[in-house]
This record gives C-alpha cells, structure tokens and sequence, in this order.
C-alpha cells in the first residue's frame, strides 16, 4: 500500500484593524517563513506543524511541505505580503498534487489591507486547484474569526483548546489526525459554526479554573466522549477587528450528522451567551495598582499593560506605564518593556555604561513620547528562543536591544515588536524578574503561565492602546449592532448556525 499524501501549509497571523501599523514579510521573517523542505526544521518544536509531522510518522503518511509562515501579531498585512505567501503556498500545492489530504495551521483572524476574511479567501483557492473532494483540515486560534466559508470550504476545523495557547503541537496531531480518519474514509466529517455577538477582552478568557471558558471548554471535552462527536472548539473571538459577524460562540464536527453538529454547535454558544458578563474585567489606575502593589508582601507584582500587547496586534511602543511610574517616582526595582528602534540604536551609539538623554516610546507618534535620562546597561542582538507556546522552540528577534536603567527603573528597548509567551525578553538580555518590585508585562493572559509561581499579585492597569482590557472605547463601524457589551441585552436573541 502506498503512503497517503498529506500537504501541510500555514500562514498564521493575528491581525488589528486598530494599530496604525501594517504587517510586512519581514516582520513575519522575524519569527518564520519556511518554503518546502525547510518546513521540517518545525520538527520538535511546539508548533501545529511540529504535531502534524509527528502524526504523520507514526501513520505512515508522507508529508508533502509546502509554506509555514509565522508572525506575532500586528497590523493588517500589506497586499503585497499577503499575495507573495499566498501564491507560495498555491505554487507549491500545485507542486505537490496529487494529495490525498491537505491540512492548513491557520489563525483565523488574519486580515490583510484588501481582504477581510483571507482564511477563507485562501481556502476558495485551494478548492479551486484540488477540487471539492479532497479532504482539507484547517487548524484554528481559539481567538479565531470563524466564517461561513471557511466552514463551507474546509472538510473540518479543529482549534486550539488552552489559553495560554500550550497545546498547539496536539491541535496539529489532532486536525491531522481526523484528516487522515477522512482520507481513508472512515469518518464523513460535517461541521456546524453557531455564534452569539460578544466581543470582549481575553482576560478572563482562560481555559483552566474557573473563567466562563474554562466552564466552555470542559462541556466541550464532555461532548468529544460521545461516539458521533469528532471535534468540538470553542472560540472567543479576537476583538481588535472590526467586521461583520464577529462574535463568540463554537464549531462542532460530527461523523456525518448534521442535525447533532448544529444542535449542540447552538447550545455551546448560547452558553456563551448566559456567562457573556464573566468575561469583563476590573482594570485600575497606574497609581491605584502602585498603591495596591506596595501592600503586598514577598514579590514581584504585575502590572499588566495589556492595551500596548504586541501578541494582540499592538505595536508595544507605549511608554504609558513608564511615564506614570516616573510621576510616581517609584523608587523600588521595575521591568518595563519598550519597542522603540531609534532608542534602541542611540543607545548602542552611546554604549555600555554610558548615560544617555533620549526622547522614548510611540516612535510612530512621537508627540506621546517621554524624554528621559538613563545608563546603557547592556546591548543585545535581540535573539532569543521561546519556551513554549505556538512558538515554543523557535527563534524570534527583537533587533538590536538595549537595557536602559532610569533610576530603579531597568527599560528593555527593543527594535521590533515579539510575541510574549513568558519571560524569555528580560531573560535573554539578563533582567531577573525574581529580583524586580513592579514588572510590566504587555499581555492580557500569558503572565498567568509564565509568573505563575513568582507573583505576588497582578493588576491590569488602565492605560491607552490598540489591544485594551475591554472594547468600549473602540470605534466600530462595520461589525453590526446590537453586540455585548455596547449593548448590554438583546432582546429576542436569534443565534444563526452554519452547517457544511
Ligand atoms: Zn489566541
């Protein structure tokens, strides 16, 4: 019997309609793009690709490597970056035919300067080259922006199911897995999306203890036990776009029942519905959390930026909390974190050991800056490698890096934005978090995994920026009303499911 052909591709970024920034092939080189072959050095890393390889081997199958393309999150992609992978990818599907199965490791809520659904923009013209019969698996971020067509398009889509995101190797064993099932044709998967209107902050969107999507994710781990139900994900959609149907809600795939995918893809999202208000979030204050953080005893506390988040899109350029820390003249030990690339290289210039004037943060718009002064206390090219996470294992740069001391205040001044898993940036560059007072960390919901046994307390802090706690200040102009938490009760609440 000869190997079953598996295409594997992916092109995953999170895009933000609200930063002012677009995303280029460089900054997707920054983390990775690697073209045919050069995909299986993904092979022991903790990336979708990495588990979709693994699974492959032990079935038998021959992977047939066409693009796997990475970026942190960002600003919409330019038309040109997203036409040169797409046509990569396509060149290279043609390349590999004939397959047997093709699975795509997406994430759902990309957005690109012309196209508002690109997942299934790419997924229309993979069908046209492979025909409407090949079995296609597209894997998914839970922070997906599920459509109609991506749902009408892929044979099945199977999403991560932890946030923190530390399970994307075994969402890319279990999509391979199922598209294997449906290549030999043992399964006939059918797939139902139903959603309600929530856009809310991640926050409180973690997947263990006791959150509204931790209560969602284990009924979805109850329903995968029945014998019909091959997949079930839950997605709390990315809220920083702005487009029409977006919303919370679920995707249930059965073996060929329709009415059951539909039923329960209905009844996970009117639970989403019921714990709507779960999802909000207390945000304070700097001098409030200050005030607070200086009452607690033992360790570092967390000030948790997360409207300037580089892995929601942010350009993580805001000197916000570094402006307030300074007012309140805190004197006690503090990590912060800036992109900023003209400060990074004036403090190259100057040195190590030298002290240096600068005007830093919101190198896009000056104007918001904050000059300062400051001792150059190490340089770095920025290299690193992450942990864990869809990341974990891979190589990121965050450009030439500098560590400014101002004061008690040590400011890692980096030249491009990263995603953060965990400490891997202050790490890389010799700050030592377990000696820090106050650490600024720009995520809404990583801190928890990687300063889960250090910190002492964590407060979300109310400061500007693409990426805030909740979206009520943001302008929507496309995604239709009514919506929670713009609008707190909808009455006569109809939740539409699409079945393939
Ligand atoms: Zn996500």
């Amino acid at each position: 019997m000869t190997a079953m052909r598996i295409g594997i591709g992916s092109i995953f970024q999170e895009s933000n309609q609200f930063a002012a920034t677009q995303t280029d092939l460089a900054l997707f080189r920054n983390s990775y793009v690697h073209e045919g072959d050069a995909l299986l050095q993904l092979a022991g890393t903790d990336c979708e690709v990495a588990g979709i390889l693994a699974l492959c081997e032990q079935e038998g199958a021959q992977p047939l490597p066409l693009l796997a393309a990475r970026s942190v999150s960002g600003g919409v992609l330019t038309d040109a970056c997203y036409t040169e992978l797409k046509e990569t990818l396509l060149a290279r599907l043609r390349a590999a035919l004939p397959l047997d199965g093709l699975i795509l490791a997406m994430h759902g809520s990309m957005v690109t300067a012309s196209q508002e659904d690109p997942e299934g923009d790419i997924l229309d013209a993979v069908r046209r080259i492979v025909g409407p019969d090949l079995p296609i698996v597209m894997t998914l971020d839970l922070h997906a922006h599920v459509t109609p067509r991506m749902v009408k398009q892929a044979t099945a889509l199977v999403s991560f199911t932890h946030y923190p995101h530390d399970d994307t190797y075994s969402t890319g064993e279990r999509g391979a897995s199922l598209l294997l099932q449906a290549a030999k044709g043992e399964i006939t998967p059918v797939t139902a999306l139903a959603k309600v209107p929530i856009i809310c902050g991640a926050c409180n969107g973690q997947t263990a203890g006791d959150g509204p999507m931790a209560h969602l994710t284990r009924r979805a781990r109850r329903l995968e036990q029945e014998p019909r139900i091959l997949s079930v994900s839950c997605f709390q959609v990315h809220p920083y776009n702005d487009l029409p149907g977006m919303g919370c809600g679920a995707v249930v795939v059965t073996d060929n029942d329709p009415a059951l995918a539909a039923h329960e893809a209905q009844r996970l999202a009117a639970e989403f519905w019921e714990r709507r208000r779960a999802f909000e979030v207390e945000h304070l204050p700097v001098a409030e959390a200050v005030t607070r953080g200086r009452k607690v005893e033992g360790g570092p506390v967390l000030l948790v930026d997360t409207a300037d988040c580089a892995g929601g899109g942010a350009p993580g350029d805001s000197v916000a909390l570094l402006r307030e820390l300074l007012a309140l003249e805190v004197d006690e030990p503090a990590l912060l974190m800036v992109v900023d690339p003209a400060a990074a290289h004036a403090c190259a210039r100057a040195g190590i050991g030298q002290t240096v004037s600068l005007q830093v943060g919101y190198s896009l718009d000056p104007a918001w800056g904050r000059p300062v002064t400051g001792t150059v206390s190490r340089l770095s090219d920025g290299a690193f490698r992450y942990d864990g996470g869809l990341f974990g294992g891979t190589w990121a740069s965050m450009g030439l890096s500098a560590v400014l001391q101002i004061g008690s205040i040590q400011l890692l001044v980096m030249s491009q934005p990263t995603y953060d898993w965990g400490d891997e940036q202050f790490r890389s560059v010799g700050m030592d978090v377990s000696r820090a007072r106050f650490i600024g960390v720009k995520n809404p919901m990583n801190y928890r995994h990687a300063y889960r046994d250090l910190m002492k307390a964590a407060y979300i802090v109310d400061t500007p920026g693409p990426t805030p706690a909740h979206v009520r200040n943001l302008s929507f102009k496309r995604m239709q009303r009514p919506f929670f938490p713009l609008d707190e009760e909808i009455p006569d609440l109809e939740i539409p499911v699409v079945v393939s």
